[in-house]
C-alpha cells in the first residue's frame, strides 16, 4: 500500500469513527486552523515573498486574513449550518415530519494552485472542517516555499488522520487520484480540471471545479473614469494580475478610450511609481514558463504603457496592449499576470458577442451610471459571479458565493457555500403509526379520481 493510501486509510477509519461529527469537535479545528494562521502569520508570510516576491500587506489581505475572516465566519453559524433544516410536508405525505440533515462526505481532497498558495489550500479546508470532515490538501509545486511551510504547520497543528499535506507535483496529484476519497474539491485551470474530473468520474467521486476563464471588463461612457481606472488597475495588477478572477482584458466605449487609458495610466503610476520594478508592493510572474508565455504576448497590439521585463527577476511591468484583435494570441486563453488587452465596443449587441467569442468566464465587470446597460449584460451574459463598478471585492463578501459556471468550473464555496459544498445534503421523512391512509396501495380501481383530485 502506497504511502498516501494508508494516510487516506487512516483518515478513513477515524471519519467512521464518529469523532469529526460532533460540533464541539469541528469548531475545536477550525479555532486550531486560526491558531496557526494567527501564530505563523510571518512564516507564511516570508514563504510566500520567497516564491514570488508578494508583498506582505497582500498576503495578509487577499490570504491569511480572508481566511480568518472566513473561519470567524463559520464560527459564528456553525450551529445554524449543522442543525437539520425543517422542510414542509407534502399533501400525499401528510401527516409526517421532514427534514435535511447535513452530513460530511467523509474523506476529501483539496488541489490547490500556485497563484494564492494559502488561500486556496486553506479556504476549501475551513468548509471540509466546519462540515465533519478529515482532509488531504496537495499545495503547487511551484511555490515549494509556502508548500513546504504549509506541510510544516498542518503536521504540527493537526494530526494527520484529520488533516495532512502532500506536497508534490503530478506524481504526487495522480497518485492521489487514485484512491477513493469521499469528495474532490479542485482549484486550478481548465484543462487539468478536466482530468480531475475524468478520474473522479471513474470512481463518481463528487467533485467542485473551481477554474479560471476570460473575465471581461466592460467600461462604458457613462462611468466615473477616474474611479473606475483605480479599481481596474487595483484588481488587475494586484498579484501581477495573477489571479483566477482580475479583469482579463478591457471592452471600453470607443468615445472614451483614450480618456480612459490616461486615467489607467496614472493609476498604475501611483500605485507603483514610475520603476515598478523597485517597488517592494510588486510581485514578480512565478516561473520561467510562465514569464516566457506571457512575454510572448507583447508582441500583439501596440504596448502604450509598460513593457518592461527583466528574465532574470520574472519581472514583467503593468503593461497596457492597445489595438489587440480577437485573433491575438493574447486572446486565445487566459492571461493570468499583468498584461491588460484594450479592445473596444460598438453598442452593447457587440460587447455581448464579443465575450460570448471566449467560453463563460468565471467573472466580468461592468463599469458604467446606467443601469439599463448593467442589466443587459447581467441578462445576457453567463459568468460565474462578478462586480458593478469594482474588480475583485466582491470575493471579500462571505454572503457572495463564489464559483465558475460552464468552462469556469462548478459548485461554489465561501462563507455558508463552504460548509455547503462539503455536505452531502440527507433528506428524510418521518411518519409514525397513527395514520395509514389506504390510497396508495393496490387494488387500484376507483381510486384514480382522489389520485387526480390530490396531485391538481
Ligand atoms: P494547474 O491546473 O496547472 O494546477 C493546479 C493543481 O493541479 C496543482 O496542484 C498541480 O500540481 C495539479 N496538477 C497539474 N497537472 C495535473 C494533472 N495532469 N493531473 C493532476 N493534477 C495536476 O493550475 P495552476 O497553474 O496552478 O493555477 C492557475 C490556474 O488556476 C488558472 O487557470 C486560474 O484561473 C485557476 N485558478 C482558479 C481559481 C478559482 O477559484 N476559480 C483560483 C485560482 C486559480
Amino acid at each position: 500500500m502506497s504511502e498516501y493510501a494508508a494516510l487516506l486509510n487512516q483518515q478513513k477509519k477515524t471519519y467512521l469513527s464518529g469523532v469529526t461529527k460532533p460540533i464541539e469537535f469541528r469548531k475545536e479545528q477550525l479555532k486550531k486552523l486560526k491558531l496557526l494562521l494567527k501564530e505563523n502569520e510571518e512564516v507564511l508570510t516570508d514563504a510566500v515573498h520567497m516564491d514570488f516576491k508578494k508583498p506582505a500587506f497582500e498576503t495578509f489581505g487577499t490570504e491569511i486574513g480572508l481566511i480568518i475572516g472566513e473561519i470567524n465566519y463559520a464560527l459564528k453559524n456553525l450551529d445554524d449550518w449543522v442543525a437539520p433544516e425543517k422542510v414542509p410536508t407534502s399533501l400525499v405525505n401528510f401527516p409526517s415530519e421532514n427534514y435535511i440533515l447535513k452530513e460530511p462526505y467523509g474523506s476529501v481532497l483539496i488541489i490547490a494552485p500556485w497563484n494564492y498558495p494559502v488561500q486556496l489550500c486553506l479556504l476549501p479546508l475551513v468548509g471540509a472542517l466546519a462540515a465533519g470532515n478529515t482532509a488531504i490538501i496537495k499545495p503547487s509545486e511551484l511555490t515549494p516555499h509556502t508548500s513546504s511551510a504549509l506541510s510544516d504547520l498542518v503536521a504540527l497543528y493537526f494530526p494527520s488522520d484529520i488533516v495532512a499535506v502532500c506536497e508534490g507535483g503530478l506524481e504526487t496529484s495522480s497518485a492521489l487520484l487514485e484512491l477513493d476519497f469521499d469528495y474532490i474539491f479542485f482549484t486550478g485551470s481548465t484543462r487539468v480540471g478536466k482530468i480531475i474530473m475524468q478520474s473522479a468520474a471513474t470512481r463518481l467521486i463528487p467533485v467542485t471545479l473551481e477554474l479560471g476563464g476570460k473575465t471581461p471588463c466592460i467600461v462604458d461612457e457613462t462611468a466615473n473614469l477616474e474611479i473606475s481606472a483605480k479599481r481596474i488597475a487595483w484588481g488587475k495588477f494586484v498579484n501581477a494580475g495573477q489571479t483566477c478572477v482580475a479583469p482579463d482584458y478591457l471592452l471600453v466605449h470607443p468615445t472614451i478610450k483614450e480618456e480612459f487609458l490616461n486615467e489607467l495610466k496614472s493609476a498604475i503610476t501611483s500605485l507603483y511609481g514610475d520603476d515598478p520594478e523597485q517597488s517592494e508592493d510588486y510581485p514578480r510572474i512565478i516561473n520561467e514558463n510562465h514569464f516566457n508565455r506571457l512575454s510572448s504576448f507583447l508582441e500583439d497590439g501596440e504596448v502604450v504603457f509598460g513593457g518592461q521585463t527583466n528574465a532574470e527577476a520574472n519581472y514583467i511591468s503593468p503593461t497596457i496592449l492597445d489595438e489587440v484583435i480577437w485573433d491575438d494570441s493574447i486572446m486565445q486563453d487566459e492571461v493570468f499576470g499583468p498584461i491588460l488587452p484594450v479592445l473596444t465596443y460598438s453598442d452593447l449587441k457587440d460587447a455581448v458577442t464579443q465575450i460570448r467569442k471566449a467560453p463563460r468566464p468565471l467573472a466580468l465587470y461592468i463599469f458604467t451610471s446606467d443601469e439599463d446597460t448593467e442589466k443587459h449584460f447581467l441578462e445576457n451574459v453567463s459568468f460565474g459571479g462578478g462586480a458593478i463598478n469594482d474588480t475583485i471585492a466582491q470575493l471579500g463578501n462571505h454572503h457572495l458565493s463564489f464559483g465558475g459556471v460552464g468552462a469556469s468550473g462548478f459548485g461554489s464555496y465561501h462563507g455558508k457555500a463552504s460548509f455547503d459544498s462539503f455536505s452531502h445534503q440527507k433528506s428524510i421523512m418521518k411518519k409514525n403509526f397513527l395514520v395509514d391512509i389506504p390510497i396508495r396501495y393496490a387494488p387500484y380501481d376507483g381510486k384514480m379520481k382522489w389520485l387526480k383530485t390530490i396531485f391538481r
